[in-house]
């Protein structure tokens, strides 16, 4: 038998939270953003679920490669470009969509021997300062890209730094506007949280990613409670093992956790190289057998220990959900200091996942 501790990806889930992205920008086409794998959820098994999109968006060309195969020949397109000539070489033959962000890459397209024209997405930094071009260079960039024969449509795009919080996109908006002054051609702007909260920002094409996956681009469960986002993943295990602790005694290494007085804890098999993060500390939410309790003691390799106060008939064997559809990931993230983008990421390779 392996461990009892396995992830399930929920393919109505996905399905679901694609068509509420749909309709929050109901004029637009959808790059389902489907990078690290799908956000961790495998893109084999996130794909069923997903395939009513207009097309998805990722980084790695081997993913581009894997989604053709999986019988995609819908658009497909390279976030953040590519990096070496011969990329161009896989880019022309699996007719994919690239972004393109500074003047090296619109060299490599120059030089490509291709077979059509590729379609690129060229990228203005609006205030993100990671990739593209300032809007004063912008026009000057589109120009050039223009004139390279092997380039075909030329779409123009940015993304938001700050389109979940309270900066909000005013900045970049108004950057993109002076940068595109007078340029055609289609635009796409707006990740998850522009999808649902900048309806200006819609254009032609949206790029959701964290929502597809049900959770919150904030971090906060609150931010989408009402907007029916469902999750997409549920990390599950069991107890393996049941002590019952006095007052005064410890739990875990560095003995970080001392009961207070009698209490039961409960072994999980899940630990930081199942990807459950370490620094997850005492009083982060876990379910057992339906019931919302916490972590006490520091999470280990393999097993996480936890109070079972609220939960007196909980047995080896009894079911434990570390995050899902009981229990929003973005609790356990934001107990963590962090994001369920990168908790979702993270899950390990030797976790079994499949999809239902
Ligand atoms: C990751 C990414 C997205 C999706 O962002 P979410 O916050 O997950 O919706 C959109 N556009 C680009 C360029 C990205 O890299």
């Amino acid at each position: 038998m392996p461990r009892p501790l396995s992830a399930t990806v929920h393919t109505a889930a996905l399905a679901s939270n694609l068509a509420i992205a749909r309709a929050h920008a109901p004029k637009s086409k959808i790059w389902a953003v489907v990078k690290a794998n799908a956000y961790g959820h495998g893109l084999a098994r996130a794909f069923p679920g997903l395939r009513a999109t207009d097309g998805f968006g990722l980084l790695d060309l081997e993913e581009a490669v894997k989604l053709r195969e999986l019988g995609w020949a819908g658009p497909i397109l390279l976030l953040e470009g590519f990096f070496r000539p011969t990329d161009v070489d896989v880019i022309d033959r699996y007719s994919l969509t690239t972004g393109v962000h500074c003047e090296e890459q619109l060299r490599m397209l120059e030089m490509a021997r291709l077979s059509k024209p590729v379609n690129i997405q060229l990228k203005m930094n609006t205030g993100m300062n990671r990739l593209g071009y300032t809007p004063e260079r912008f026009r000057a960039a589109w120009e050039r890209a223009r004139a390279v024969q092997g380039i075909g449509q030329i779409t123009l795009m940015t993304h938001f730094s700050d389109a979940d919080g309270p900066r909000g996109i005013d900045h970049q908006m108004e950057a993109f506007e002076r940068g595109a002054e007078g340029i055609s051609g289609t635009r796409s702007l707006a990740n998850s949280a522009a999808t649902l909260w900048h309806a200006r920002s819609h254009f032609d094409w949206v790029r959701p990613g964290i929502m597809l996956y049900g959770a919150s681009p904030t971090g906060k469960t609150a931010d989408v409670a009402n907007i029916g986002l469902r999750p997409a993943m549920t990390l599950a295990s069991e107890l393996i093992g049941l002590q019952n602790v006095a007052a005064g005694q410890t739990v875990g290494y560095g003995s970080s956790f001392s009961a207070t007085g009698p209490m039961r804890i409960g072994v999980v098999a899940c630990g930081y190289a199942d990807g459950y993060p370490r620094c997850a500390p005492e009083g982060t939410p876990i379910v057992v057998d339906g019931v919302l309790t916490r972590i006490v003691g520091r999470v280990s390799m393999d097993m996480i220990t936890v109070d079972l106060t609220p939960v007196p008939t909980a047995s080896i064997g009894t079911r434990v959900e570390l995050w899902g559809a009981k229990l929003s990931i973005d609790d356990v993230a934001a107990a963590c200091g962090t994001v369920g983008y990168e908790l979702m990421c993270a899950v390990a390779q030797r976790v079994p996942m499949r999809a239902e």
